[in-house]
């Protein structure tokens, strides 16, 4: 038998080409920035081919693609991708953020499309190459980020339906407007549109799982919503929101103060980075103590449904409610509005208790460096 040997990606040789015709940074705010399109100097490039496996990966002047009118990507949506964010810290120095579970994350992600896989831990040293570069010119300010978007494509010539033969990943950076924290209004989708199923790829960051998204999104928006709230099933189980993990923070029957959020087994959610960071974080830190005048809470992930939360909120046990992403962070959620019910999601008083903030918080002295964290990777 013939054993082909295809080479790893390896994250360790690079060929750096510099650009010469440096791009000009966005000002905080500018229209350049709020177009989310004005990418950094540099980008980075690693081919492969099944025939080769992955080839030395390649520093270039940010530039358009050329690929083929064929190319699988365009046809079979052969493509994945992440979202990562690189922060300068208080003390100075480039960090992201549990780069490895992004690693993973593509690389599982890839797998669900036919694109190649790789060792996880290579794509934090992409990263980190790139930043070293267009890190000091585009981040110089402490307590900012820029974000970061690796990307898979099937970029081979073949039209016929087939695993892709050739594939592209790149990792491109832009900065990105501070999302504002103003409490979200929900839309829940209604049953005619699903966004993720079982056996589907809802567990996987697929464009495939996004395109066809827009549409739901594009007419809650109109109607002044900001996420749709994805249900899914007869029973109207609560998933998650837009690009984003869902939580609600709520007294059981009993009274017992609970952080309840959908569970991962049935593979219709993504699997946020910062979801399980706010699960470790609370399990740790407050399960089991109170924190200042806030209580212990209880982490549960388990199926919770619209209805719950509605029964909920008319006995006045919603605490708080957020949903956590890389773009979103963490945002407290204001309301949902289910077919004709809006629901608050506030707690008694219109307030939040000051959960939110506190997890927002120990993330964020992560992230910035204020706290020496082993999820800090320095750059
Ligand atoms: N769900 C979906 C559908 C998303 O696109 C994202 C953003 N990646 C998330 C949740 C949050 O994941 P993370 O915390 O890793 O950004």
């Amino acid at each position: 038998s013939i054993s082909q040997h295809l080479a790893e990606l390896d994250a360790s040789n690079f060929k750096v080409t510099r650009s010469t015709t440096l791009r000009d940074v966005p000002l905080p705010g500018s229209p350049e920035e709020l177009s989310h399109s004005h990418c950094t100097d540099h980008m980075v490039t690693v081919r492969w081919t099944d025939t080769n496996g992955w080839e030395t990966p390649e520093v270039k002047p940010y530039q358009n693609l050329s690929i083929p009118p064929t190319a699988s990507c365009l046809h079979y949506a052969t493509e994945c991708f992440e979202g990562m964010k690189v922060y300068r810290g208080y003390d100075g120095k480039l960090r992201l953020f549990r780069p490895d579970c992004n690693g993973q994350r593509l690389s599982n992600s890839a797998q669900r499309s036919s694109l190649p896989v790789f060792k996880f831990d290579q794509l934090k040293k992409l990263v980190a190459k790139l930043m070293q570069i267009d890190g000091p010119r585009w981040l110089p300010n402490p307590g900012t980020f820029l974000y970061i978007r690796p990307t898979m494509i099937g970029n081979g010539p073949h039209l016929g339906v087939q695993v892709p033969k050739e594939a592209l990943l790149f990792v491109i950076a832009v900065p990105w407007p501070d999302i504002s924290s103003k409490g979200l209004r929900l839309y829940a989708s209604t049953p005619d549109t699903i966004r993720a199923w079982p056996g589907g790829f809802g567990y996987a960051k697929l464009g495939a799982n996004y395109g066809p998204s827009l549409q739901a999104h594009g007419q809650a928006k109109a109607m002044g919503f900001d996420q749709i709230l994805w249900l899914f099933g007869e029973d109207r189980q609560v998933t998650e929101a837009g690009a984003s993990n869902f939580f609600i923070i709520w007294r059981d029957a009993s009274g017992k103060l609970e952080l309840v959020t959908a569970p991962l087994e049935n593979q219709l959610i993504l699997p946020g980075v910062t979801r399980r960071s706010v699960l470790e974080l609370v399990s740790e830190r407050l399960s089991t103590q109170s924190v200042g005048s806030l209580e212990p809470l209880k982490v549960v992930e388990r199926t919770l449904t619209i209805a719950e939360i509605e029964k909920a909120a008319e006995e006045g046990r919603i605490v708080e409610s957020f949903v956590s992403g890389t773009a979103y962070f963490i945002t407290p959620v204001a309301m949902i509005r289910n077919v004709n019910t809006d629901i608050s999601t506030l707690g008694p008083n219109g307030e939040s208790a000051g959960y939110t903030t506190l997890i927002k918080s120990w993330l964020e002295h992560i992230m910035f460096g204020k706290e020496q964290h082993e999820w800090g990777y320095v750059i």
